[in-house]
């Protein structure tokens, strides 16, 4: 099971991690992006990769 977690001091609200994630784990509330759907997340990493403010991480757990 992989744990997304968004470190909203980091987030600038800029939604790449929302365009980019294939399965939807992300929503952005108040300009920030949230791991509404985490338990679908299938460990791609993508959303690491493109958030340029590094304030996402991917658990293995
Ligand atoms: S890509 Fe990073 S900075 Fe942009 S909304 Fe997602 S978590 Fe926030
Ligand atoms: S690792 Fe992949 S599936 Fe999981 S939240 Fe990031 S982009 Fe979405």
């Amino acid at each position: 099971m992989f744990v997304p977690k968004v470190d909203h001091e980091k987030c600038t609200g800029c939604g790449e991690c929302v365009e980019v994630c294939p399965a939807d784990v992300y929503e952005l509330q108040d300009e920030k992006s949230v791991p509404v759907n985490a338990d679908e997340c299938i460990g791609c990493e993508s959303c690491v990769e493109v958030c340029e403010s590094g304030a996402i991480t991917v658990e293995e757990t």
